[in-house]
């Protein structure tokens, strides 16, 4: 049986020419980037290559871009620039559903004495405009929003939120770790101070990312120590993967919008074929502004992780909530924020697509599916009707 992966928001497979790229600078190429030798220095070279790739894909500048170990690195960074420059001000804003690289970075400044704001949602998951309007202050140093949620794909309004802070004196950061490679994003015209992005969700490994940070203002380092990186983000270069984060980048720019349109019909047929084939299903957040691979899905009086459990016998790989909260059977925050009833917030699965997922792959879980619904229904104690919350 073939694995079929619907799990590309936890992890997105490397892409065979992103390995090719890679697997000199693991083996033979194995220099130090900062050396004064050839065998290290060309490294260099490959890296900044890599980095105006990246740039590229963002329509930024290469010298805007930091390459780090990974989202959560970027993120914590960008809220802790934000902090060093204005070291007056301990206001943070940020929303309730932000993924835990923000949301537990926030509680902790908040427990160090920082003030922070969490915005509140609709049942769509669409953010509170006024809410943040009304929450900013003198004191704000700092707004940090995700560009795409990434248990139910909806996007959120950056380029209006970058308006409304325009000559505020106020940073905004997104974490974009899910829409680098699934949207066009242009840093040109969309005014955000820094971006987080991830490689290991746009087909490059794990353990690399990178942190946009827009040219003019000081920048402070978050890690400390040798040079690299222009004094930016101390440590050796992970050479292998940020050439490979640049070949992801440059594939990505190629695909987006044919891969975007092919893998957004495909989430579609399977959201209709399931909503066709299962009673009691709903999709859960804004469907207009949607990452184009994502579904979030509730099966009503069944608990998801009994669903992921029969899909994975079958070898299908999907996910109840966001990857680093599922095992601690804790209902996911971001549907909470959202209000979706408990019976729904329980029986809910993501289902997220990449460019490698096919037709018959989604034929296999809309085959499938029916089955398990009903006969989880059947064994349930919360069965359709006897729940009497
Ligand atoms: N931000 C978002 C929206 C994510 O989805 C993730 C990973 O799932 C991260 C940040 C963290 O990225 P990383 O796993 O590279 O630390």
């Amino acid at each position: 049986m073939q694995t079929i992966y619907l799990d590309n928001n936890a992890t997105t497979r490397t892409d065979p020419d992103v390995l090719a790229e890679m697997l000199p600078y693991l083996a033979d190429l194995y220099g130090n980037p900062s050396s004064m030798h050839t065998f290290g220095g060309q490294l260099h070279k490959k890296i900044e290559e890599a980095r105006a790739k990246l740039a590229d894909l963002l329509k930024a500048d290469p010298s805007e871009i930091i390459f780090t170990s990974c989202g959560t690195e970027s993120d914590n960074t960008a809220i802790m620039n934000a902090l060093e420059t204005h070291p007056r001000k301990r206001h943070i804003i940020t929303t309730r559903v932000e993924h835990p690289a923000v949301l537990n970075f926030s509680q902790h400044l908040g427990r160090k004495g920082y003030r922070i704001t969490y915005l509140p949602v609709n049942d769509a998951g669409r953010l509170d405009m006024e809410m943040l309007t009304r929450s900013l202050d003198d004191d704000t140093a700092l707004v940090t929003i995700m560009f795409a949620n990434n248990e139910t794909g909806v996007v959120f309004p950056i380029d209006e939120i970058a308006g409304l802070l325009e000559g505020r004196g106020i940073l905004f950061h997104t974490d974009a770790v899910q829409a680098v490679g699934k949207l066009p994003i242009d840093l040109n015209t969309l005014k955000v101070d820094m971006l987080s992005l991830s490689g290991h969700k746009l087909h490059a490994p794990k353990g690399i990312g990178a942190l946009y940070v827009r040219r003019g203002g000081r920048f402070y380092p978050y890690i400390i120590g040798g040079h690299q990186e222009m004094s930016r983000r101390a440590g050796t270069e992970n050479v292998a993967s940020i050439i490979g984060l640049g070949k992801a980048a440059a594939l990505a720019r190629g695909f987006l919008t044919e891969e975007a349109a092919a893998v957004s019909r495909l989430r579609d047929r399977l959201e209709a074929g399931l909503l066709g084939s299962c009673p009691d299903v709903r999709i859960n957040g804004d469907t207009k502004n949607r990452l184009p691979n994502t579904t979030n899905i509730s099966f009503e009086y069944v608990e998801g992780e009994a669903i992921l459990l029969r899909l994975n016998e079958y070898q299908i790989c999907a996910s109840s909530g966001s990857a680093c909260t599922s095992g601690s059977l804790e209902p996911s925050h971001v549907l909470r924020a959202m209000g979706v009833p408990y019976t729904a917030v329980h029986g809910s699965i993501r289902f997220s697509l990449s460019r490698f997922t096919t037709g018959e792959e989604i034929d296999r879980v809309l085959q499938v599916m029916p089955g398990i619904i009903r006969e989880l229904r059947q064994l349930s104690p919360f069965g359709r009707g006897s729940l009497t919350l």
